[in-house]
């Protein structure tokens, strides 16, 4: 065990005391030397409609002071298995789309040339198209992707290509994606036009409506999901308006009829044995919160993504 990547010990330092830092862990420079890198993406200029995931990061860090050293079903110690630290925030611009998506994809980069993985908090989820653009340097990547929306859409207002709502349909133009190793989990809610995920699905995308999902349950869906990215790079994304707004009202789209924390936590577990390149958790927006629910609910999947990541560096090395 290392005893430099060590989150501030609770019995020693109240949570409430102390530095913010995601799961109370050191604030480092630079992700030299980390196994895993956690980052936050202060940034929300591709929200179309409720914005305020430009807070996400500092209230997920708050939040995350909750987290402790051992997952209570897996046994996993995350932070005895592999360094991780708080590398801070990625550099944004709040004012200019595509300065800012360029800032973050240089961030995300400079983790990914140190050697270590990023997981991430957004930020709105058009992020993880510049986060894509860092991490699939070599190739198209698989990705499990957990949300009420496909993200696949073509353009807003007018041909802005670039918004929270398209970023999946860019990083398949871009080849950062391969469609068919690319599965979409708990999509609902209405939409634009009948034939909205039709683009989608002729890219190979696999999408597993919210029905699908309450048919067959946690188990079944996350066995197809990992057969479908198989064993090669795969990211994961996480929009918490994949969860029921019950428990997670902060966000930016909140849609009826999704997931229970309680599902995804058990379907986060089901990645064990995915070869995750990168993570992220996007769409908390502190400023529609209640309760600091939201921020609660993903910094608790972080942990558990976390948990899943270091166990798959570990049995790696
Ligand atoms: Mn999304
Ligand atoms: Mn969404």
């Amino acid at each position: 065990m290392n005893d430099t990547f060590q989150p501030i010990d609770a019995a020693q330092v109240p949570r409430f005391a102390g530095p913010t830092t995601f799961m109370r862990l050191p604030a480092v420079s630079g992700a030299e030397g980390l196994d895993i890198a956690l980052a936050g993406i202060p940034w929300d200029g591709g929200t179309t409609n409720r914005a305020g995931a430009r807070h996400g990061p500092r209230e997920i860090r708050s939040q995350s002071s909750l987290m402790r050293r051992v997952h209570h079903v897996s046994g996993t110690e995350p932070f005895s298995l592999v360094k991780v630290a708080d590398v801070g925030d990625v550099s944004v611009n709040p004012i200019n789309l595509l300065d800012g998506l360029k800032r973050i994809e240089a961030g995300i980069a400079a983790i990914v040339a140190a050697g270590a993985l990023p997981l991430i908090a957004g930020g709105d989820h058009l992020t993880t198209l510049a986060t894509l653009r860092a991490v699939a340097q070599h190739g198209a990547i698989g990705m499990i992707h957990f949300d009420a929306h496909s993200d696949t859409n073509d353009t807003y207002f007018g041909d802005n290509p670039y918004t929270h709502g398209t970023p999946f349909r860019r990083a398949i133009e871009e080849g950062l994606l391969d469609g068919r190793r690319v599965v979409q989990i708990g999509i609902r809610g209405s939409i634009y036009e009948p034939g909205e995920h039709d683009w989608a699905r002729a890219q190979g995308i696999r999408i597993i409506y919210m029905e699908e999902f309450v048919r067959r349950g946690v188990e079944d869906v996350m066995a197809e999901a990992r057969a479908i990215v198989g064993g090669s790079p795969s990211y994961v994304t996480f929009d918490i308006d994949s969860i029921d707004p019950s428990m997670a009202p902060g966000t930016g789209t909140p849609e009826l009829g999704g997931f229970t924390t309680r599902e995804a936590q058990a379907m986060v577990r089901l990645l064990e044995g995915v070869n995750i390149v990168g993570a992220d958790v996007v769409e908390v927006s502190p400023p529609f919160d209640l309760g600091n629910l939201t921020a609660l609910a993903g910094a608790t999947m972080m942990f558990e993504l976390l948990c899943v990541m270091a166990k798959g560096v570990a049995a790696r090395r």
